[in-house]
Formats: C-alpha cells, sequence, structure tokens
C-alpha cells in the first residue's frame, strides 16, 4: 500500500510539473504565432515595425527552448554537452550565485587546490549540481552555519575503489561541507531517489539530489554522502580528469626538465 501510494504521489508530482511547462509553453507559443501573425500583415502591406515583431517571436520561442530543455534534463534525455572544465574557474564564477541563494547568517569558504587538473563535463549541469548542494545546505542550516567548498585532485586507488564502490583512478573533487541538521542513516540510504524529500510540501521536490547523482554518474564519475544528525553533511562530487593538448604538453615539460642518465 505504501509503495502504491508513494507511486501515486510521484505520478502527481510528474503530472504537475507537466502541466505547469505545458502551460508556460502555450503562452509563449501565442506570442510567437501573435507576433508572426502581424509580421506577415504588415509583410504584405509592407510597413514599419517588422524588426521588432520578428524580435519578439524570437525572444519567446528562445524562452520556449529553455522551457523544453529543462523538461528533457528532467526526464534524462537531454544529451550532456561535455567540455574541459578548470573547476575552480567554474566555483568562483559561481561565487556570487551562491553568496544571493545562501543569504545572510550564513558563512561561505572556498578552499580551491592549486594546480587542479580539468575535467570534463557538461558546464551547466555541474554549475547546476553544485547550486542543489548549495541550496540544500541552506535549508539544513536554518539558525545559520557555515558551507564549505573544496577542490582538489583525487587519486582513488585499487584499495580506496573497492571500499567505496568506485572505479580507480584519476578525478578532480568538490566537496560541498555543511553544519547543518545532517542526515539519518535511512535518509543518506534514499537521498539519491526521484521525489525522495524529507522536506514540508512546497519545500522540497526530491529532485536535487538525483538530479546531481544523474548528472555526475553520465558524466563518469561518483557522488557520495557523508553525513551524521547534528554534524552536518558533506557531498563529494568526484569527476574523471581530463586528458587534453595542454595536459600532455605539461606532462611532457615535466618529463624533460628531469635530470637522465
Ligand atoms: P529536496 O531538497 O527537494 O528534498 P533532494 O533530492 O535534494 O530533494 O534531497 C533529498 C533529501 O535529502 C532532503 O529532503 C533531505 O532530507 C536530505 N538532504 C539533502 N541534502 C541535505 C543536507 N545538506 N543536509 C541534510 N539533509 C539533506
Amino acid at each position: 500500500i505504501e509503495g502504491q501510494l508513494r507511486q501515486a504521489q510521484k505520478m502527481e508530482a510528474v503530472g504537475q510539473l507537466t502541466g505547469g511547462i505545458a502551460h508556460d509553453f502555450n503562452n509563449l507559443l501565442a506570442i510567437v504565432t501573435g507576433n508572426l501573425d502581424l509580421l506577415l500583415r504588415r509583410l504584405r502591406d509592407k510597413r514599419g515595425d517588422v524588426e521588432r515583431f520578428a524580435e519578439n517571436a524570437l525572444e519567446a520561442a528562445n524562452r520556449g527552448a529553455v522551457l523544453t530543455h529543462r523538461l528533457l534534463a528532467f526526464s534524462r534525455q537531454q544529451p550532456l554537452m561535455p567540455e574541459p572544465i578548470d573547476v575552480n574557474k567554474l566555483v568562483g564564477g559561481m561565487s556570487d550565485l551562491i553568496h544571493r541563494s545562501l543569504g545572510e547568517g550564513i558563512e561561505i569558504e572556498t578552499v580551491l587546490a592549486g594546480g587542479l587538473w580539468r575535467t570534463h563535463a557538461d558546464n551547466n549541469q555541474l554549475e547546476n549540481a553544485l547550486l542543489n548542494l548549495a541550496v540544500n545546505a541552506r535549508d539544513a542550516m536554518e539558525d545559520g552555519g557555515k558551507l564549505t567548498i573544496e577542490t582538489a585532485n583525487a587519486h582513488i586507488d585499487e584499495t580506496y575503489a573497492a571500499e567505496h564502490q568506485m572505479r580507480m583512478g584519476q578525478y578532480v573533487l568538490v566537496a560541498v561541507t555543511d553544519t547543518g541538521t545532517g542526515m539519518t542513516p535511512g535518509t543518506i540510504g534514499r537521498a539519491f531517489e526521484p521525489f525522495f524529500t524529507t522536506k514540508e510540501p512546497g519545500k522540497g521536490t526530491g529532485l536535487g539530489l538525483s538530479q546531481v547523482y544523474g548528472f555526475v554518474r553520465q558524466s563518469g564519475g561518483h557522488v557520495k554522502i557523508y553525513s551524521e544528525p547534528n554534524q552536518g553533511t558533506t557531498v563529494k562530487i568526484y569527476l574523471p580528469r581530463f586528458f587534453g593538448p595542454a595536459e600532455a604538453n605539461a606532462a611532457l615539460a615535466a618529463m624533460e626538465s628531469v635530470p637522465t642518465g
């Protein structure tokens, strides 16, 4: 019974989401068709204004595209667009956004590793994932606290990989730590499930961590939660190290500088 109930709730949430998007999308389509209609009439009697109508239509179409992208990302059919990423730079670029979304009462510290490797991932999705983690941290620290974002090069060897159910290899690590409520083992176990939430209705969708999980796994990485009730939470995202021309040159230069013989 409980499983059926949960399933019904999930279906309802999906229905609400798609209904909301369909509604917004219809409004945008009305703008597109309205402006195209005006455009065609003006073209027939060759009067001015035509540019503005075309611009309106284009703008609405672009907003429509953003909506469908969100929907696709939600249904996980969105193709990722991986590119080499300097995660330190990405975190730095998000600093304002993170400050604004956390509000007052939460101290923010970033600890960025020098000589950080690059990774290969979808830039927007990674930003989205980090924002999701920051928002979760904020929700866990209603009476204030501290958020720490750390980056590091991580070399996962065979033993560590076996212990932590990961693939061995070289990763770029981003860890987001809060001093909030923490999670029980039961919550940790279900946290990545779509629509699993412990938040009040209207506050949580239960989709944040499942999105993070989907993105990280599709990027060939791993995500781990370390949390204890009343102690706080650390979420670690491991993304595979990227090997490109710049990395190859650096490796060559390092080899050449080693005295031989
Ligand atoms: P939502 O935030 O909408 O509930 P998520 O998938 O992001 O959905 O998180 C699922 C659940 O995991 C949350 O409802 C909460 O119970 C728990 N959780 C996630 N992040 C944290 C955190 N930083 N501290 C405490 N609990 C968390």
